[in-house]
């Protein structure tokens, strides 16, 4: 089924006037992105996401969010890749699965980085395009933002559920549109082991970084490079 491209206009809460939108890819912001222009929502997207690993799978990810930024003519911050400090905050973590306590530590991470960006530079609500993957635990998102967020008086996380009204089926619509990079992993170097443990189990090969790209003209959803 065809997904609707109509968005109904979003408000920002807060009585915020602009939003900082911390933004994990391309694929997972771009209907976010859409949505936020067509609904005339002043917004400069947030781009920290020391977790993903190796730097080459970071800066494909990266360009990607800055290609469809200048698209649209977005404002784009490129903040640290601080992974050092990823690597000691998720010490421990490493054997957690996916959606644990390592994840927690991780969206704990980026949503205070964000946080503090907004504080110092004057946004009074944050959000993130994390939440729009049926992967993640909506819940989980939302409280480390919510957590984040209750650092500073003013600042507020918006809990908008970027899924609903077909969100999650324009998401891969507008990816396959965009051609964009399509990573197979969530991110970090204990999810990557992971998902390529599954597929040697499942005899599927293991994932070749910067090869898959969703497709428009495919006859599957993907066409590798
Ligand atoms: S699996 Fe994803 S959310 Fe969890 S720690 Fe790794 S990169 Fe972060």
């Amino acid at each position: 089924m065809q997904a609707s491209t109509e968005h109904e206009p979003l408000i920002l809460p807060n009585n915020g006037e602009k939003l900082l939108l911390h933004s994990c890819c391309a694929p997972c912001a771009g209907d976010i992105m859409e949505k936020l222009v067509e609904s005339d929502i002043d917004y400069t997207i947030f781009f920290y996401n020391p977790n993903i690993h190796p730097e080459k799978e970071y800066l494909i990810r990266k360009e990607e969010n800055i290609r469809f930024a200048k698209k649209l003519g977005v404002p784009f911050i490129d903040a640290d890749y601080d992974r050092d400090n990823w690597f000691d905050r998720t010490k421990g973590l490493e054997e957690v699965p996916e959606r644990g306590l390592r994840c927690t530590v991780c969206f704990d991470m980026r949503f205070e980085r964000t946080a503090l960006y907004a504080h110092e530079h004057g946004f009074p609500v944050i959000s993130s395009t994390l939440g729009i993957s049926r992967w993640k635990n909506m819940t989980q998102i939302n409280s480390c933002g919510e957590r984040a967020a209750a650092r500073y008086p003013k600042l507020l996380y918006w809990t908008y559920n970027w899924r609903k009204k077909g969100g999650s089926a324009r998401m891969i619509e507008l990816s396959k549109r965009e051609e964009f990079y399509q990573q197979e992993y969530c991110g970090c170097v204990y999810s990557l082991r992971d998902t390529n443990r599954w597929r040697l189990q499942n005899d599927r090969k293991r994932i070749k970084l910067g090869e898959m790209f969703y497709c428009n003209k495919c006859p599957k959803e993907k066409k590798s490079v």
